[in-house]
């Protein structure tokens, strides 16, 4: 029978850690896992004990035989991985049994002298990254642990930032959510460190910080008209759907026809399917009340998705384009602009993102033509095109946008601009520009004693929720490297007076 994983896939590898005969691969330890889309299981080695099922904590592993309609192609999926050349096979093992873990010398890295007392360890921000450092440190330390978030409610991206539709990827919430009320755990909501309190503050009360901050900011296109009324950063559309308090309940208008998304990665499909689902299928969701009612007001009938590269090597990953696939009562259409997409899609290897899309419609789009509002639905993938301007007067009617070849005008009332987030300078804190991301060695912050960065603000926005448990390892490895060699500068105040200093000056 075997298991496979599915969409929602985090790649945290908590499956990887549980598998009794080593079936999932990439591992951790494997170069593969660093770009790796999502983890797969070997259905040759799989013994079908379901203990990875149990250990996800996002739901994305079942039977083969009771996947759910939608999910099926994830069987063909996980076998394929591992029929590769005889080359590339070296990196998947053996595959003549099962492939017990070998037995070694155990290894506890995470074990402090038995002398040393407990760490006090600040993280600010409780997304992800934070988490899973305050997991690290909680689950394999004696460490006290101050949680700190600006708003006024836990959770960073994963209660901000993940689609609604994605419950099963919001549940690894509930397993950040049991180290809030750990006995070793203290939380400071409403608490904006280098406004509401000072980084020197917190440093003070506490032998190290970890900064796990995100990358707050979008990036820019650097167009004109970018800033026109109808122009908005994905970064805003996702706030204003999960409600978070920083974006007005209004701010987005719904009352167009056709949108069109500037760039083809994830969190643009994210958008893109939100905006043509059916309202009512979010109904039951996490979605803020004041996007529900926009979407049921929602003119929208045509989503296009204008991407610079070509199908093959577009930023999504295929579990995400896969779903679009799926939506129900939802078109999904490649504009076969340029001979090239259709010769890559028709030629691409069975696991490149270009197959995904070889039983997808293709039409020569007529951009003058505005969307049919007699019929579906739909997504339109543009392929090899980059925007120029977004044009109008006081508000946004089109995008100007050339395909290498010449210009064309796409017109569209609301432009969301998905071309990723950025890391903002902390106070405090070096910043490298040219990143948007913290300078460090394995997580200790470059030149600034007891500061450590995990996840974005450290590596960079890219990479899913779970690639921030590797991270997060690595950070707290070095910080209790760095607490054993005696450089972490000691606290000159203790716990309960930055708790009541907290209590003072949070705002919430
Ligand atoms: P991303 O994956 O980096 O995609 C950014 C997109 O913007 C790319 O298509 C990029 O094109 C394009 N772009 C960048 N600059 C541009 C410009 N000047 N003009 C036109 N296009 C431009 O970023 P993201 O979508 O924000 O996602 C961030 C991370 O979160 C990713 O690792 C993603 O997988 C993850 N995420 C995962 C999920 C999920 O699993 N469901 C959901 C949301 C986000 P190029 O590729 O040509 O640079």
């Amino acid at each position: 029978m075997a298991f496979a994983i599915t969409q929602t896939c985090c790649n945290d590898a908590t499956c990887v850690s549980v598998c009794p005969v080593n079936c999932i691969r990439p591992t951790p330890e494997e170069q593969a896992f660093g770009s790796t889309e999502m983890l797969h299981i070997d259905p040759e080695t799989c013994i079908d004990c379901g203990a990875c099922a149990d250990a996800c904590p996002v739901d994305a592993i079942f039977p083969v035989d009771s996947l759910p309609a939608g999910q099926r192609e994830y069987a063909d999926m996980n076998a394929a991985y591992f029929a590769r050349t005889e080359a590339e096979a070296q990196d998947t093992g053996d595959r003549s049994g099962p492939n017990f873990h070998p037995w070694g010398e155990p290894v506890f890295d995470r074990v402090l002298p038995p002398d040393f007392g407990p760490l006090r360890v600040a993280i600010v921000g409780t997304g992800p990254a934070g988490m899973y450092a305050a997991e690290d440190l909680l689950l394999h330390t004696r460490a006290e642990v101050t949680l700190i978030d600006r708003l006024p409610t836990a959770g960073g991206l994963i209660r901000y930032g993940v689609a609604p539709d994605h419950p099963a990827t919001k549940k690894i919430g509930d397993t950040f959510a049991r180290f809030l009320t750990h006995p070793r755990v203290r939380l400071h909501l409403g608490l904006d460190v280098g406004r509401d309190i000072t980084p020197e503050e917190v440093a003070a009360h506490h032998d190290a910080v970890v900064y796990a901050v995100g990358a707050a900011a979008d990036r820019r296109l650097g167009i004109p008209g970018e800033d026109r009324v109808g122009s908005l950063s994905a970064t805003d559309f996702v706030a204003w759907y999960n409600g978070h308090p920083d974006v007005a309940p209004d701010a987005v208008d719904l009352s167009t026809e056709r949108v069109l998304v500037v760039g083809n990665g994830n969190v643009a499909l994210d958008v893109a399917r939100l905006l043509v689902s059916d309202p009512e299928t979010l109904a039951g969701t996490e979605i803020a009340r004041h996007a529900l009612a926009e979407l049921r007001r929602s003119k929208v009938r045509e989503v296009v998705l204008l991407g610079r590269r070509g199908p093959d090597d577009a930023a999504y990953t295929r579990p995400e384009l896969l779903a679009l696939k799926h939506l129900p009562e939802v078109d999904l259409v490649v504009d076969d602009h340029d001979p090239r997409i259709g010769a890559v899609i028709d030629g691409s290897r069975p696991n490149g993102k270009a197959a995904v899309l070889r039983d997808v419609a293709r039409e020569a789009v007529d951009w003058s033509v505005p969307p049919d509002t007699s019929v579906r639905r739909r997504i339109v993938l543009r392929f090899l095109s980059t925007p120029l301007e977004m044009c109008g007067d006081a508000d946004l009617r089109a995008v100007r946008a050339t395909d290498g070849d010449g210009e064309l005008l796409i017109p569209a009332g609301l432009a969301l601009r998905a071309i990723g987030y950025r890391g903002v300078p902390q106070t405090g804190l070096p910043y490298d520009e040219a990143t948007g991301t913290v300078p460090h060695e394995h997580g200790r912050v470059t030149g600034t004693a007891g500061a450590y960065v995990v996840g974005w603000i450290k590596r960079g926005p890219s990479g899913g929720i779970g690639a921030n448990r590797v991270c997060a390892a690595e950070t707290v490895g070095t910080l209790l490297a760095d607490a054993v060699a005696g450089t972490l500068p000691a606290p000159t105040a203790g716990p309960r007076r930055f708790h009541r200093l907290a209590r003072r000056r949070s705002r919430r």
